[in-house]
This record gives C-alpha cells, structure tokens and sequence, in this order.
C-alpha cells in the first residue's frame, strides 16, 4: 500500500512539478482531516445554477436573480462544492461576473472556505457568454484537419471563460461516432480514432495551458468516458455492444492520451456499454481509468445519470442505491443537479458505513486536486478588466479563419465555383437566413434556439452573400422547410426568367443536440428532396446550374439528388463567421481546404466507416462479378479544392523496420493548379496479413500545408511501429511482423516489420 502511494506521488509529480504538488498534496490531507462527513458529501454535489434561484427548476423567474436564502442553504447546510451552467440563457461577461463572486462570497463564509467550482458547456467558444467568440463547433474544427489551429481556439476559449469568471469547461468530447444517426455527432472529431486523439489533445492543452491555474486557462472535462458514440439505436443515451479488442482499439486511447496531456476532469457516458449503465462500470471508472490510465483527477457523472440509473435503467431499487452503485464504480463528484435529496443520501450511506469513508476520501481528495490545480483558492475569478481582448477583432479573426478552413468543398462539375461576382444569384432554401444552421447547440442556450437574436449583428449566408454582390443582385425564397414546400413555385418563376445562371440551394440542419436531436430518419427530408427535383429539373432544362450549400452536423442523406448538382459545399456549423466563409468559398477569395472527418454515406443501411475490414468492401469470387459493399457518396479525409496537388517521390527510410524503430515517410507535393491553397496530405496504412481481419486501412498521420502556384515542398511523416499496433485475440495491442503498404494520395509503398 506504501510503495503504492510513493509511486502515487512520484507521477503526479512528474506532471505538474514536484514543489507545488507536494505544497497541494499536503494542504490536501490536512483539509481533509478537518472535514465533516458532511462537507466530504457536499463536495461530491454538483448543482445547477437552478438551484439557488428565484424560480423552480427548468422555470425559473426571468431574469435570473440568485436567492440568498436558496444559496445559503446550498452552500453552508449542504456544503455543495460545484455548481454548473443551465442551459435557458447566456449572460454578458459582467453578469456572470456577478454570479460567480455572489456564489463565491458565500463559499468563503464557509467553515473551511472551500471555494465552488464551476463549471459551464464551452465547446465552441465561451457560449453561453454573450458577446463572446463562437467558432466551428468540433466537428467542423476536425474538418480543418489543423490540430495547431484547434489548440489557439480553445486558448481563446479559455480567456473568454476566464473574463466571465469561469474555471471549468465540459470539452472536450471525444466520442468517436460511428453511427451518423446520433445526434451528438458534430461534438466530436468525427469517426476516426487518431482524429480524435490529436484533436481531443489539442484542445486539452489549448484550455490548460502550461498551468491551468493562471488566469487565462481553465481546466477541462474530457467527456463522455467512453463509448457513448456507438449507440446502435443511433439515439442518444442509449444501448452500445462493444466487444474488448474494439473498446481498446477504439474508445480508450483518445482518454490515455489526454490524461498524459494532463486532462483532470471526466464525465461519463450516459449510456451502456454491454448492458452496464456508464455510470456503474467499476471496470472503466476505477480499474481502467485510474488504475491503468493513472488518471488523478476527479469522475463527474452526467445530467442526473445517477439518478436516472433507477428512473431509467432500472438497475437499482431506488435512488439511494443509485448513488451507492455509481461511487462505488467510481463516480467521484455527480451532477445531480436539481434535487436536494442526493447530498442527505450519501451522507446517510456513509454513516451506515454502505460506502467507505476511503471510497470518498478518494473522491474528495481528487475534487479538491483540481480547485488547488486550479489556484482556486487564491483566486476564485479576475475581474473583467484583466481580459481587454474579450470579443475583440484577434477571436474574430481567428473565428473568420477557422470557419473558412473547416468548409468542405465536395463536388465541384465543370468549374462551377468560384461563381462570378458580376452576376446576380438566386438563393432558396429554409439554411440560408439562419444562424442556427451555422452554430448547432450549445450556442447561448443548450439547444442553440436563440442564437439569431444573441447574433444578430452577425451575417447569416444571404446578408453576406448581399452584402458581397448587392442587395440587389439577390432573390432570395425560402421555397422549402421542414414542414414542406413554401413559396417553390416563386424560384421556379425566377429562375425561368433567365436572369441567373447559378441557383444557391442552402439547405440542412438548424439546431439540435442531445435526445432533442435524436432521429429515425438519416435522410434529409422529403420536402428538400420534392423541391430539389423540381428545381434541377427547371434547372437542366434551361442550362442553369445549382449549388447546395449544406449546412448541418451529421451527414443527412442527399443521394436523392446529389448527383446532378454541379457543386455541394459542406459547411460543419462553422459559427459565428460562418456566413461570410460560406460567401469566400462561394467567390474563390478563399480556397476551400477541408475536408470530411467521416465517411458521407450514400445509403440509409449502408453506414460503415472507412476503416472496416475487407469483408465489408464487397463479395468478390464468383463468375457474377464483384458485388461492392462499400460505397460511400463522398469517403472520409475527401475535400477538393480550387488548386491541384500533385504527389510524388513517396519515399520511406528503410524497408524493413524493427518493433522499436520509427519509420519516416516522405512525399513530395506541389500545387500544379493557378491558384494558392492548402493541402492535407493524410497517410493510410494497411496491415496486408494478420491474424484478426486487418482494417483495409488506417489513418496513421497527417499534415496540413499552404503552396503557391507551382511551389512544392517536401512533407514528411514519422510513424512509430509502435502505432501499427492492434488489439490481438488476447485483448492486448500486438504489432505483428510482416507486410505492410501505406498510402500518400495516389501513391504506394510497401514495407516490413520484422
Ligand atoms: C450533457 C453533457 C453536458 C451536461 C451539462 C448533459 O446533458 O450530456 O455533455 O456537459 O449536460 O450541461
């Protein structure tokens, strides 16, 4: 048990420097040993702000007016350590200000003086603070294929969250999505692992900074531990089968990584993996996460999960149960968040010895890591006039520049984009007056429904689009929405009078996440499809050509009617800027350079990702021909541009490469095309023989570059042997010898591992 805890010490030591973490660990145990039972449980309690205002939860009085007497209970009856956003309203800067000293004050007339921390949803920006920076939400940002860029917004994430007072972002999430259906889709990095990983990482050391305690950083909350992504219902919190070698494949090394990148926070997955709630899997919360991982930060359960773990999962008899099963497994603080009963619960079950006081000694411990990590108390916030730069054109850029780089240009017939500046444009579509359709969720509110009033002084795709040709140089018709087909029959008119060549369809989601989002359906819609084939029929027979600009954060089917537009333009809710990145890629004054962090499927039962086995490509062996399976509309890692690159001279250090090696690849690029642009060049590594069914190929490395006209440059990318790893039939990652082939673009080459 000694050598244990030496051990203990030692690692956290090496993360974050032996003399502060010693200073931490013992002012730790001596506030430890003064506390109650009763101040332990409070500190497990995480509420909503709901709590200590005026009002009932989900009703409260407006405008929000925090009670005194609600917070004074909260605080010193309960003695409740975290308080979280709700999801209503965003305030400015300065109210949220107001909030966070008022729940501080009242901490520090505690007995112990155990600030709160709070916690709030930024996951694209600091949204739920008016006036702040939106950016693409992940999705979008893994579509830039820019880790580096990922890294600044989250830093700039972190400054606005700091100005408003807040210390604790839930981001980011890391849940791999394999069923495009599900409607949380766009809040990760698509459905590729090592995408996940880089970007996950990227944004955990953007918040954190070198010391999360300074500041200018928060911490961050790696979410949701693990596998919520592979819902096969395709509905959210709900039933995931996901066999060991897959879990270890596929669902762990994006939270191994970001714990070594220092992560302190996780929340957990609010729905099954193999019939165990998320919430009681003592072998992912404890064995795997803090025992394996070395994790030393502290488990937040999900909205009302524990709960839920008897009103919905059925797997306890009552709510005091619920709570024992979710700490035992390993939940150290829950996010109740609005009722009263869970904190007298747990002290009940620790007095009745139920759960052990080293069980929450543990968790109280790993909370109170975080707040001294977190300089909490020293400072529980700044005040505002610390952060000049809050809102100010450097986010804005940043904003304009992530949003341009995240847009995927997916088809492109005969040159139709760029569209001429000289010639006036007929836009339709129910997306292109929205800054819905350009944020998701999480934008102000929780299901992002008044985001065109909080950005109303921002340009949605058709202000900008008339503010780039002129009021007058745009008919615009909604023509279509969800409920059907609208004023169709005004663009057909319009676009038989043969005043424009090019018809801008904007067309998608609007806003949506969590169970609210949850669908049956992956297709469009069929008014978008009735209206579609009515106007590429108008269209076609009169030479005219559409544009879709599809804006939403899941790939909806458009086979219907993909094919005869000349050019699709995917915009990943881009943000606040979005509607004037969406009009510099429609112009050409910016050179599209996304491209798709998933696998754009063709057909409603034919959703699989890009890195299946050779089995799911197709049936091949009989003299009928070959029956191919695998059949995306646009695969993952596709994006064209308006340049064109070409490869050459795909080079490797050796051909024959030991288990400890590294091996280098390089390749040469150069824009071949008339126009500056970026380029992603992603390498694909395949596993030609192995002993469990290899993936067809694997992303295994990837860099972004700019060329001029005519420039090349040579990219080259290290691959551990290592990282050919996969998990073998006895649950443990094997690097097996043999052939291998990676592929750069259109080039090959073969290798061994001996
Ligand atoms: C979501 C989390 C979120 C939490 C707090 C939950 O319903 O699943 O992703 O962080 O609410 O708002």
């Amino acid at each position: 048990m000694k050598k244990i805890s030496v051990l203990l010490t030692l690692c956290i030591c090496f993360t974050h420097g032996f003399g502060q973490v010693n200073s931490n660990e013992s002012k730790i145990e001596s506030l430890l040993k003064k506390m109650t039972v009763e101040e332990k449980a409070g500190q497990m309690t995480q509420l909503s702000l709901d709590m200590v205002c005026d009002g009932n939860p989900y009703a409260l009085v407006e405008p929000l007016h925090i009670n005194p007497d609600k917070l004074r209970n909260v605080i010193q009856q309960l003695h409740v350590g975290s308080i979280l956003n709700l999801g209503t309203t965003a305030h400015l800067p300065q109210r949220w200000q107001e909030i966070i000293s008022t729940i501080q004050e009242e901490a520090a007339k505690s007995r112990l003086k155990i600030p709160v921390i709070y916690g709030i949803d930024a996951i694209h920006g600091a949204n739920y603070t008016a006036k702040s920076t939106l950016y693409p939400q992940p999705v979008g940002i893994a579509a830039t294929w820019n880790p580096s860029l990922a890294k600044q917004l989250a830093e700039l994430t972190a400054y606005e969250c700091r100005a408003s007072g807040i210390p604790w972002v839930f981001s980011p999430a890391m849940d791999l999505c394999r069923n495009p259906t599900w409607p949380r889709n766009w809040e990760s990095f698509g459905e590729d692992i090592m995408m996940n990983t880089v970007f996950g990482a990227a944004m955990i050391e953007g918040y954190q900074g070198k010391n999360m305690g300074d500041k200018f950083h928060v911490a961050s909350c790696m979410k949701h531990f693990t596998g919520y992504g592979a819902a096969i219902s395709g509905k959210d919190r709900t039933t995931a089968w996901i066999p060991d070698r897959q879990l270890r494949e596929l669902y762990l090394p994006q939270y191994a990584e970001a714990v070594k990148k220092g992560a302190m926070t996780v929340m957990i997955n609010s729905g099954t993996i193999n019939n165990v709630p998320g919430h009681i899997n003592h072998e992912l919360l404890t064995n795997i996460l803090k025992g394996e991982m070395g994790f030393k930060g502290f488990t937040i359960s999900d909205w009302e999960d524990v709960k839920y773990l008897y009103t919905r999962h059925h797997v306890a008899k009552n709510y005091k149960d619920a709570i024992k099963m979710a700490i035992m497994a390993g939940i150290d603080m829950t996010m109740v968040p609005v009722d009263l009963e869970f904190t007298p619960l747990l002290i009940q079950l620790i007095k009745e010895k139920q759960i052990p006081i080293t069980r929450i000694d543990d968790a109280v411990r790993r909370i109170l890591r975080v707040k001294f990590q977190l300089g909490l108390f020293e400072h529980t916030h700044y005040p505002l006039s610390d952060y000049p730069e809050f809102g100010g054109e450097k986010f804005k850029a940043q904003a304009l520049n992530a949003a341009r780089e995240s847009i995927v240009l997916l088809q492109n017939k005969n040159n139709t984009l760029p569209l001429s500046i000289q010639k006036p444009l007929l836009v339709v579509g129910p997306t292109a007056n929205s800054m819905r359709s350009l944020n998701g969720g999480w934008t102000y509110t929780w299901q992002g429904e008044q985001t065109d009033k909080f950005l109303g002084d921002k340009n949605t795709i058709l202000e900008s689009l008339q503010q780039k040709l002129g009021a007058a140089n745009i008919t615009y018709f909604e023509s279509f929405n969800d409920d059907g087909i609208t004023n169709l029959s005004d663009a057909i008119t319009a676009l038989k009078s043969g005043k424009f060549d090019n018809v801008v369809v904007c067309m998608g989601e609007f806003s949506y996440t969590e169970f609210m989002g949850s669908i049956s359906d992956l297709h469009i819609g069929a008014p978008t499809s009735q209206a579609m084939a009515q106007l590429q029929k108008t269209a076609d027979s009169l030479g005219k050509k559409i544009t879709i600009v599809l804006t939403e954060g899941r790939p909806r089917l458009i086979t219907d009617f993909s094919e005869k537009a000349q050019a699709i333009v995917l915009a990943l809710y881009p943000g606040a800027e979005a509607g004037q990145a969406v009009t510099d890629i429609l112009f050409g004054t910016v050179n599209p350079s996304g491209k798709l962090p998933f696998t754009y499927p063709k057909y409603a039962n034919s959703i699989v990702p890009y890195n299946h086995t050779q089995l799911e490509e197709g049936f091949d062996g009989f003299a009928s021909g070959k029956n191919k399976y695998f059949d995306p509309l646009f695969p993952f890692g596709f994006g064209l541009s308006y340049t064109k690159f070409s490869y050459s001279n795909l080079k490797i250090n050796k051909q024959q490469f030991a288990k400890k090696d590294t091996i280098t690849f390089s390749v040469d690029v150069t824009n071949t095309g008339n126009t500056v642009g970026k380029e992603v060049v992603q390498l694909f590594i395949s596993d030609l023989v192995a002993s469990l069914n290899p993936a067809v190929k694997n992303l295994k490395g990837f860099d972004k570059i700019s060329l001029n006209v005519g420039q090349t440059k040579t990219v080259a990318i290290k691959v551990p042997v290592q990282q050919l790893a996969f998990v073998g039939i006895d649950n443990k990652f094997v690097v097996e010898s043999g052939e291998f082939s990676a592929a750069i673009a259109d080039k090959t080459i073969k290798f061994e591992v001996k």
